[in-house]
């Protein structure tokens, strides 16, 4: 079949499509509306989502401001009975977004109005990298061979096991955060500060997606000259690092008398552990 006639059948199709057959419709379509402001609900400006009302002459409203405007119509003012609005359910339906994490690889399509609870709790989401001057952000996973490419921070531990004592560097003059994987693929940072007191060490969790505490954290410091030691629990924090390394987090403080000018003394030792709250 020629397409000359290819053209003609459908066309043909198109004219008899009635009850029980699908009207044939070339797919290029070009529309003249912002379609993403039709989709939000006139009053509210939230996306619509089923189910979806409209009022006697047909406008259309959601669910939660129908049930606050029930006799009245927000825009033609007149009395009116809500009732379902099914075709505009159907194009809400139909209508997949890309994630505005799909450059992080997010592969998912979803629905205009899904859009922001999926990205609240999108695995693709982005950490970012919290050294000063540096704007890269990534998934936990590049974000971690960023660390360790671009900055060399230590890698700690590639496979910890939670509940086991991990001995660090931190306080044994190598410069940078220590990065800790976990075996089940969370990062963490261990990093120490230089402040008038002495070190301070704060340990995170790096999430795309803040969740509060879920990690009890046990640090040992232990040192031979002076004699020293002291051990807290305490629980990490999550972060995307947006904000650089949290500061609003418990912070571990080892006294300056132990630490020479340099912040390092070859004789101290920090053990972590973690373990699921
Ligand atoms: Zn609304
Ligand atoms: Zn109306
Ligand atoms: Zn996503
Ligand atoms: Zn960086």
């Amino acid at each position: 079949m020629g397409a000359q006639q290819q053209q003609e059948t459908n066309g043909k199709e198109a004219e008899e499509g009635g009850v029980g057959k699908r009207r044939k419709v070339d797919t290029d379509v070009t529309m003249d509306l912002d379609i993403l402001d039709i989709l939000d609900c006139p009053v509210c400006f939230l996306p619509l989502r089923p189910p979806i009302f409209q009022c006697t002459v047909g406008h259309a409203i959601c669910s939660s401001c129908r049930d606050k405007l029930r006799d009245k119509c927000y825009l033609c003012s007149l009395p009116t009975a809500y009732n379902r609005c099914h075709m505009v359910e159907k194009v809400v339906e139909s209508i997949k977004l890309a994630c505005s994490n799909s450059s992080h690889g997010c592969t998912a399509r979803i629905t205009y109005y899904q859009k922001e609870e999926h990205e609240k709790g999108c695995q693709h989401a982005p950490c970012f990298c919290p050294e000063t001057g540096c704007s890269f952000s990534g998934p936990t996973k590049v974000l971690l061979e960023h660390f360790l490419g671009e900055h060399d921070w230590w890698y700690g531990e590639k496979d910890l096991r939670y509940g086991k004592a991990y001995r660090i560097k931190t306080l044994l003059g190598v410069l940078g955060p220590t990065v800790l994987m976990g075996n089940d693929g969370r990062l963490f940072l261990v990093n120490m500060t230089m402040e008038s007191l002495g070190g301070v060490i704060s340990v995170c969790c790096v999430e795309p997606h803040i969740v509060g505490s879920r990690f009890k954290c046990r640090l040992a410091l232990s040192c031979g000259e002076p004699s020293y030691s002291q051990t807290t629990e305490f629980l990490t924090s999550s972060t995307n690092l947006h904000d650089g390394f949290p500061k609003d987090c418990f912070l571990f403080l080892v006294p300056k008398v132990l630490l020479g000018d340099t912040g390092t003394n070859p004789t101290a030792t920090v053990c972590v552990t973690l373990k699921p709250q």
